[in-house]
């Protein structure tokens, strides 16, 4: 379907900064069918920086409504907004009821989305929503609803992409007093979801150490945010050459500082997507996940996972209490992948 005259479309974005990512590929399917559209999002003041960086976003609306909380005051002030701006149509991504609260007070006349959470009243256009187990993809998920219900979805999907400003980045470096003249690699060792996501900091600990020594002149912080920042502290303690900026930076400085790494070693988190949009290259550790479901997406990107018989699990916590997945996912293998990223971009 093509469409030509000028329309506005609301998104109501994910809550997880990973599945905005994910979804920016429907975004940009959505206006390469509409080319003339326009789209706006409501988003979380977490995820709003990195749709603040997506081109296809126009604006955003920002909420502070708090997870799980229904808050229905602050949810019909956001729709007396959105009825002021006369939205055609509305993508709902989160698939709870709440978010779908917002667009029928909103009167937005086509709201589409999938059917969780009962909102038969709430949206129109309803996908019928697959049980995890039957979804190839987040990035497949959320591409669909650009599309009629039930029909077949193009393969070759774009990658998302966030801008860059390389200024900033050397701005944000000084800020922190990084030398802008050496290389820098970037750790991010949590992973909000829970430990069956996070690689031992005694693993990320010994990295830094083969990193020290096969590159000394290289520097490596730990990017995150504040929950994540005692598990950096716990491998800059070990390794004292680390700086461990988890939750000392703001999204928007974090991205400006993963601009500049020559590599990225991370667990399947949110910055990961971030990584991977920002385009820089990438060693993932999967663990509890499967990162056939929601890979980095990007060219640049190595993944390590041992696949092991009980995984994916999907827990947050290991209900066999081992966490093989992670402890056996060796620093050699980790290093071996960073030393060819390294090398081969030298
Ligand atoms: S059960 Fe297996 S996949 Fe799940 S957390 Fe434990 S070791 Fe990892």
């Amino acid at each position: 379907m093509q469409s030509n005259t000028m329309r506005c479309a609301l998104i109501i974005a994910p809550n997880w900064i990973g599945d905005a990512l994910m979804a920016q590929p429907l975004f940009a399917v959505i206006k390469q069918l509409h080319p003339k559209i326009v789209l706006d999002a409501v988003a979380s003041t977490w995820v709003a920086p990195v749709l603040a960086r997506m081109p296809e976003i126009r604006k955003i609306y920002l909420t502070s409504l708090a997870h799980g909380k229904l808050q229905l005051w602050k949810r019909w002030q956001l729709a007396c907004d959105l009825r002021k701006a006369a939205y055609s149509m509305a993508y709902v991504l989160p698939n709870s009821l709440k978010s779908g609260l917002i667009l029928k007070f909103s009167g937005i006349p086509l709201r589409i989305g999938y059917t969780g959470e009962s909102r038969y009243i709430l949206l129109n256009v309803r996908h019928p929503n697959p049980l995890k187990s039957k979804r190839t993809s987040m990035v497949l998920y959320y591409a669909a609803l650009a599309y009629a219900p039930g029909a077949k979805i193009p393969r070759d999907l774009p990658l998302p992409r966030l801008t860059t400003d390389w200024s900033e980045s050397i701005r944000v470096s000084h800020r922190f007093n990084l030398n802008t003249d050496i290389s820098l690699i970037v750790f991010c060792p949590g992973a909000e979801y829970g430990p069956a996501k996070r690689w031992p900091t005694q693993h990320f600990a010994a990295l830094a150490r083969m990193i020290n020594h096969s590159f000394p002149y290289i520097q490596v912080i730990a990017l995150g945010s504040l929950r994540d920042r005692t598990v950096a502290q716990a491998i800059a303690e070990d390794v004292p050459s680390i700086r461990n900026l988890c939750g000392k930076t703001s999204l928007d400085e974090a991205c400006a500082l993963i601009t500049r790494a020559s590599v990225v070693v991370t667990n399947d988190s949110g910055l990961m997507h971030v990584a991977a949009a920002l385009q820089r290259p990438i060693v993932a550790l999967y663990g509890s996940t499967d990162p056939r479901y929601t890979p980095p997406l990007s060219k640049l990107a190595k993944v390590q996972w041992l696949h092991l018989k009980c995984s994916p699990c999907f827990a947050r916590e290991c209900p066999l209490h081992h966490f093989n997945c992670l402890r056996e996912l060796s620093v050699e293998q980790v290093f071996n992948d960073l030393y060819s990223i390294l090398i081969a971009n030298r």
